[in-house]
């Protein structure tokens, strides 16, 4: 039985009190939902790879000095994070067109964009998260300006750093959306990467075959979503034994 008090549920995450104070625990559905909630499906070990590959990336992250909400996973499903005051701006950075840039600009997908490209999206399930400018992210006092400069800073180091990651396993990163929030400490505050990094928010291709192995093939209905993000987890060194089979006692998780 489940005694921990449930503090938010979200479409594919739910966030519990941690054990102390100032900690959250996150768990990883198996939820997918796509074009605003509309399309929505369980799938089966998604959950235990999500926080399997997001824990290895904010790892990987927090080792070249990025500072994030990460502690420690605790399970197949679940994470022990810094509670953060969550900012409810997405930040989306773009290396080639794909999605909604595709189709808001008439670029074809695939086509390298000059530069990376970075775009915010207010959070709001009732309004669709509508892209919005630093215009409106100040005047609505979502961020002050010098947060958005850190929020900048950090998605573009991310990238740099995963574009490098995932080049290296035979992957291109495409684009990602990363979500940051506030961490007190006494009377100081930073900004520190929060949410996941997954394939659930990022788009990664296959170098050689162009194959998409993220959430996409859930949106579009390709199938084979849980193999493609097992291919991921594959790709990056992680044994993810039978990520469908844990809804009983404990499986083991093998180490690197
Ligand atoms: N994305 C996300 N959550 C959202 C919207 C977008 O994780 O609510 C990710 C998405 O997976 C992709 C990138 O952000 O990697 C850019 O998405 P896009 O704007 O092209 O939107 P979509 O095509 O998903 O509607």
């Amino acid at each position: 039985m489940n005694r921990r008090r449930r503090v938010y549920e979200g479409k594919a995450k739910i966030l519990y009190e941690g054990p102390e104070p100032g900690t959250l625990i996150q768990h990883f559905k198996d939820d997918a939902t796509a074009f605003n909630n509309q399309k929505h499906a369980k799938i089966e070990g998604k959950g235990v790879l999500n926080n399997r590959i997001s824990e290895y990336l904010f790892q990987k992250l927090g080792d070249i000095g990025v500072p994030t909400h990460f502690i420690k996973r605790m399970n197949m499903r679940e994470q022990l994070v810094r509670e953060v005051e969550i900012i409810p701006v997405e930040v989306v950075v773009r290396n080639v067109a794909a999605g909604s840039l595709s189709k808001r600009l008439g670029l074809d997908e695939g086509t390298q964009l000059p530069r990376s490209i970075m775009e915010f999206y207010y959070k709001s399930d009732e309004l669709g998260d509508p892209m919005v400018s630093e215009e409106h992210i100040t005047a609505f006092n979502w961020a002050a300006p010098q947060e958005i400069d850190d929020m900048m800073s950090v998605a573009l180091r991310v990238n740099d750093f995963l574009t490098g990651l995932f080049l290296g396993i035979g992957i291109r990163l495409v684009d990602f959306k990363c979500e940051f929030g506030r961490l007190w400490e006494n009377d100081t505050m930073r900004i520190v990467l929060a949410d996941e990094i997954s394939p659930d928010c990022c788009r990664l291709w296959d170098i050689e075959t162009e194959d998409k192995l993220d959430k996409d093939r859930f949106r579009r209905d390709l199938g084979g979503l849980v193999e493609a993000y097992q291919e991921v987890a594959r790709r990056l060194g992680l044994h993810v034994d039978n990520p469908t089979q844990n809804q009983g006692g404990p499986v083991l998780v093998r180490s690197q």
